[in-house]
Formats: structure tokens, sequence, C-alpha cells
């Protein structure tokens, strides 16, 4: 998929009013269904989940607050923001200090709409931008909130590409926000993305990789719930999120610090505007995946972080906040951790004593004219001295700082030639 058509994917999503269960995020994994198959699984509200309960669902078909003209000053269908999420049904006449308590804005952001939820408060209430709160005039509103709270399900997606070895590889994105693009449609796009070129390599992928549509929070609760026991086959995972606004590219450490993804990320993003963040129990669902019991070796890729830009979860984070370059460059940059993971392999140098002599073997000669002649020759030369059995390919890449494409081949190079094998 290019950059153009990621950022259709993100705003065909855009207008769907999603929350943690309801028919919202169904219908964006129909959408993404489009692409990828999907394996939709619906647990019952009331479920046991980990130390969690699966929450009633919550379902939406309109919500205003109608002046004394009978105008909708506030407006579900104009955008879905404007309803703090999990409201409770309501019908009835208000007067504006009545509603006040209720209406949510942002006075240091006064032309955007906050984005609100109140999942397991039982509660409801309306966002709405500063400005249009200062133009208000006593009432009374008619209001109302055609929602339901009711028994039903939480849905959880996965798509699963399927490799020669059982560990897997965990790319899991975030579907309940509404309308906001950067948080979280730009990673799902992003995702999608990725399932597309993995299905597209020439090899079946030597990992298995499976992509998590779920909820926030609950929904990666629940996935864990179901999957505790096999959570133990998860090699490597990410929560990817944020994926589209115009900052560097941000990687978080797992809880682990120094786990195979830790350094697959840092060294692929070395060669671009990049930060490190260390682990920290808050943000996505990094959270979950590696809270003590788990522990698994999770990171999060962002580009601006969690809740550090100033659009974060208000109308500001649409559409036209995401730019198909950015989508492109986070794509590519996980492409190139994919490859670091398919070929991340330990080598063992059959020939120790001394350096073996790589002309006799054509090992030179081979590589003559070429502009990267230097790099690779350093590259062998390092896969010779560390393939002692204790460094895999990409623990050489990082002490050469030399791009892991180039070592692979050089390990390609030697095999073909006799002098390392694979460690077993
Ligand atoms: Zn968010």
């Amino acid at each position: 998929m290019t950059g153009e058509e990621m950022h259709a994917l993100v705003e065909r999503l855009y207008p769907i009013c999603r929350s943690i269960t309801g028919d919202g995020v169904r219908r964006t994994l129909e959408i993404i269904g489009e692409h990828l198959p999907l394996t939709v699984t619906e647990v019952p509200t009331g479920t046991e989940v980990l130390d969690w309960t699966v929450p009633k669902e919550w379902n939406i078909r309109d919500a205003y607050v109608k002046d004394p003209s009978g105008r909708r000053v506030i407006d579900f269908r104009e955008s879905n923001l404007h309803v703090v999420g999990y409201s409770v049904p309501v019908s009835g006449t208000y007067t504006l200090e009545e509603l006040r308590p209720r209406l949510h804005t942002l006075p240091d952001q006064p032309d955007l709409v906050p984005y609100r939820t109140g999942y397991y408060a039982e509660t409801w209430g309306f966002c709405l931008s500063q400005n249009t709160l200062d133009g208000l005039g006593d009432g009374p509103y008619e209001v109302l909130i055609d929602s339901t709270l009711a028994e039903g399900s939480l849905t959880v997606a996965e798509h699963v590409v399927p490799g020669r070895l059982p560990d897997e590889v965990v790319i899991s994105c975030h579907v309940c926000h509404p309308s906001l693009a950067n948080d979280n449609l730009a990673g799902v796009a992003v995702a999608v993305a990725l399932a597309g070129a993995l299905a597209g390599r020439l090899e079946e992928p030597r990992h298995t990789y499976r992509f998590l549509f779920m909820p926030g929070t609950i929904g990666a609760i629940t996935w864990l719930a179901l999957n505790r026991e096999r959570v133990h086959l998860v090699a490597a995972g990410l929560t990817l999120a944020c994926a589209g606004d115009r900052g560097a590219l941000t990687y978080k450490r797992s809880r682990r610090g120094d786990a195979e993804i830790d350094r697959a990320v840092t060294h692929v993003l070395r060669g671009r505007p990049h930060r490190v963040l260390d682990f920290s129990p808050y943000g996505y669902d990094e959270r979950q995946f590696c809270s003590p019991g788990f522990d698994l070796p999770f990171g999060g890729l962002t580009r601006t972080p969690y809740a550090g830009y100033p659009e974060y979860h208000t109308s500001g984070d649409n559409p036209g906040f995401v730019a198909p370059e950015a989508m492109e460059d986070t794509l590519d940059a996980l492409v190139q951790v994919v490859e670091v993971l398919e070929g991340n392999r330990t080598y063992l140098n059959l020939s120790p004593y001394g350096e073996p002599q790589l002309g006799r073997r054509g090992l030179y000669g081979a590589l003559g004219g070429r502009s990267d002649t230097k790099q690779a020759q350093m590259a062998m030369l390092w896969v010779l001295n560390l393939s002692d059995g204790e460094h895999s390919l990409l623990d050489i890449a990082r002490r050469s700082e030399l791009p892991f494409a180039a070592v692979e081949g050089a390990a390609q190079a030697l095999l073909e030639a006799g002098l390392v094998k694979e460690k077993a």
C-alpha cells in the first residue's frame, strides 16, 4: 500500500463512531477485513478477564442539544466526538446552567472539541469547543442521547500470517477511538499495509506474524486472558499507534529493555531521525503485555508519542493531521524490523584460528568494483570475528554499526563458502 492508499483507509474509517464495544468496532473490522482475512471473536458482557469484567455493549444512533429555535447547537451527526463515549440514554429539557457540568471543553484550545469517555461510570455528557459554549444562551435546551448500554459483547480480531516457526511476532493496534485519525487509524492503516507486505513476500516467513485489532486496555486484557496458555510463544511484539503525524519516529522499549525487538527497532531507527524512550507503565497496551505476570518482549512504536502533541484526543486529530509520507516512513521502518527479525541468526566461525584466506575463496574478487565493497568486506570481517556462537547477526550489526542487510549478506556469502555454519 502506498501512503495515499493508507491515508484513504484512514479517511474511510474516520467517520465511524467506535468505542470499546459495539457496532462501530464491528464495522471497522469489516472494512479492515476487506484488506485482510480476520478471525473475529465476540466475548460476552460479564465475562471475567484477568482482574476485569467485559462491560455492557454501547451503541449510539443520534444525539443532540437543540436550542429554543430547534437548531442543533451540539450535533452528533456533525462529529461523534460531541458525545461522551458510553453516555447512557437521555431525553429531556435543561437550562444551560443545568447542562454546564456535563459540557466538556478545552479552554486553552478554544476551537477544538475534546474526546472524552465514561466507560465504567454510567454517566452522560457532551463535548464542544469553548467558542461554541461561549455563544450559548440560557436555554432551555432539548437534549437527546439515543444510545443503548446493554448485554452484548466485546469484539477482538486477529490476522495471522503463518510462518515456519511457531514463535510469534505480534503487532497490536487499538480500534476503540471514534473520529480520531493519528490515534489510532493511522496505526491501523500501517498495520494493514504491513500485513499486505508480508503476504507479498516471495517466501513464507520464518516467524508467525499475528496482527491484533482490538479496543485499548479491556481488549488487550481480554486477549491476554483468552491466550494465557500460549503467550509464551510471543517472541517479539509492538503496539503500533500514532503512526502518521509529521513528528519523528519514537520507540518505547519493552519492560525488559534489551529484548530482541528492542535491539532490532533501535538498530533500524539508527539511520533516521528518531527518539528512544525507556519503558514506563503508561501509554498504550504495552502496559498490559508488559505487566509483570506476562512480561512479554513488547515495545511501542509511534511517531510523536502518546499525549505528546496538542491535537491529541481532540478534533484536531483529523485526517489532515496525518501525512501519507509519514505513514510510508513508519511502514518502511517496520518492514526493515521484519527483515531483521526474519534474518537474525547466530553462526559459528568454522575457521576461527587466524582470519581465513578470503581471496583464495573468491570472497574478495566477488565483491570487486561494487561501490559498497568496503562495507561488504567490513561486514565479512565482523561476522567472522563475532560468530563465536555468542553473537547473533543483529548483535554484529549493532556492534559494527553496519546495516543489518550488509551483515546478513556477508553471513550468506560465508555460509556458501563453508566458513560458517548456523548454530543449532
Ligand atoms: Zn487515545
